[in-house]
């Protein structure tokens, strides 16, 4: 047996005693005609990811090297470590293939439909991050593919929209409630349970109903399988602390995983703050999606897990200026996590994630995603605060922002944010 085999066999032994609850929440809460389905994936979870039957996990580990580009660089971030006074390291997700966490779930799920026979793929998708991620892999695996997206959103992210047809894959709009990711994730549900037989759904973060979450969260856990083995390597140990931002927790739980049973480690999951943490429940929406800081428990898309409600149990609208983080739920680990102390929730503004973006920009020549945006807001905010992150922190860079410059152009002009950069170039009428 391999080291990785064995650490591996180590691993699966605590993975499997996860029977799909973590502590009170997760769960399996679906209509009866999704259990077969559910069943099903969870076996063949059991034996090809966490028994490595057929050598599944060889052949994702295989792909995700030479399709997705692992490993990711861990690289020391200079300026940021001058103005913190403190040893940053990021940990390059932006550099996978598809430019974001993403594909390491896609692949993986996408890989796991074809050993369970599956001949159809079909996923959810909200800014279109995930559909896009799930396009590529189904492409590269040569499986035909369909994704469910609210009409509102494929209006908004049409980019994202050319992708997915371009890699071949179809997009079906959905028309219900108000045509985001929260309608998309029902229908595809209820479309996964009328042709089950023949698809998978490959859903797009650490949510949903088990075997979901632990899942998703085994493909993403290279982020941290990689950090530690780096750190170590680099740093001669491991961080004081690990940052990413949470809006389902993939990426987060992701670059957590193997970084949990380290107490020294401090791990902190930053959400979005929106506009405001004060939430008028008249209005329906939450002006955040900071469904860790202030949510409670309640069941949402299959699981039991912390939510943005109203005192009826009504779930509510989020809100964030990050499309990926606008979600109304959170996976049910890391709400657990955070129930135990060993996670700690912090949230960041659309502002200063704004500014985040501009900064890291400019002084490490890294384009963020707004999503990220908001790791790097809250490593600035603590610093300034005079907080002690520690000696050496790793944030996790969960992505790139090319997909967000028209967000962040239109966002910070509107703002009137010092740190934009002036764009009058384009009204002068001479050459850039
Ligand atoms: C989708 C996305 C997120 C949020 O999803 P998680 O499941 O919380 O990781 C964060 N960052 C980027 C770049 C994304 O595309």
């Amino acid at each position: 047996m391999s080291e990785t085999e064995r650490e591996r066999d180590g691993e699966s032994a605590d993975r499997t005693a996860a029977d799909g609850q973590f502590g009170r929440y997760g769960g399996q809460y679906v209509p009866e005609a999704l259990m077969p389905a559910l069943e099903e994936l969870e076996d063949a979870y059991e034996r090809y990811v966490l028994e490595n039957e057929d050598g599944f996990m060889d052949e994702f580990e295989r792909r995700i090297r030479n399709f997705g580009g692992r490993p990711t660089p861990l690289g020391r971030a200079d300026r940021l470590s001058e103005r913190y006074d403190s040893e940053i390291y990021l940990k390059r997700e932006d550099l996978v293939h598809g430019g974001a966490h993403k594909l390491n779930n896609a692949l993986g799920q996408v890989l796991l439909a074809k050993y369970m026979g599956k001949e159809r793929i079909i996923a959810e998708t909200g800014a279109g991050q995930h559909g896009t991620a799930t396009a590529m892999a189904a492409a590269h695996l040569d499986m035909p593919c369909e994704i469910y997206m609210g009409r509102t959103d494929v209006n908004r992210q049409r980019p994202n929209v050319f992708r997915m047809r371009i890699n071949g894959a179809e997009v079906n709009p959905v028309d219900i409630g108000r045509g985001t990711l929260k309608e998309a994730i029902s229908e595809t549900m209820r479309e996964w349970s009328r042709t089950v037989e023949r698809t998978h759904y490959v859903i797009g973060s650490v949510v949903g109903p088990h075997p979901f979450p632990a899942m998703v969260r085994d493909f993403q856990a290279v982020i941290s399988e990689e950090a530690r083995e780096q750190a170590r390597a680099q740093l001669g140990g491991l961080p004081d602390a690990v940052v990413s931002c949470a809006g389902g927790g993939s990426n987060t739980m992701g670059a957590f995983h193997h970084f949990v049973s380290d107490e020294s480690v401090d791990l902190y999951a930053v959400e979005a703050g929106g506009s405001s943490l004060e939430v008028d429940e008249e209005a329906g929406v939450a002006p955040n999606s900071a469904t860790l800081s202030t949510g409670d428990e309640g069941i949402l898309h299959g699981a039991r897990t912390t939510l943005l409600q109203d005192s009826h149990g009504q779930i509510m609208e989020s809100h964030s200026v990050s499309a990926g983080l606008d979600y109304s739920g959170v996976g049910p680990e890391l709400a657990h996590l955070v129930d135990e102390g060993r996670v700690t929730p912090v949230t960041v503004g659309d502002t200063a994630a704004l500014e985040a973006f501009h900064r890291l920009s400019t002084d490490e020549g890294i384009i963020p995603a707004l999503e990220t945006s908001h790791a790097f807001g809250y490593l600035h905010e603590a610093f300034e605060a005079g907080e002690d992150l520690g000696e050496t922190v790793i944030v996790n860079v969960s992505g790139r922002g090319d997909k967000d410059l028209e967000t962040v152009i239109e966002e910070t002009e509107k703002r009137g944010l010092e740190s934009a950069p002036d764009m009058s170039v384009f009204e002068t009428g001479g050459g850039i």
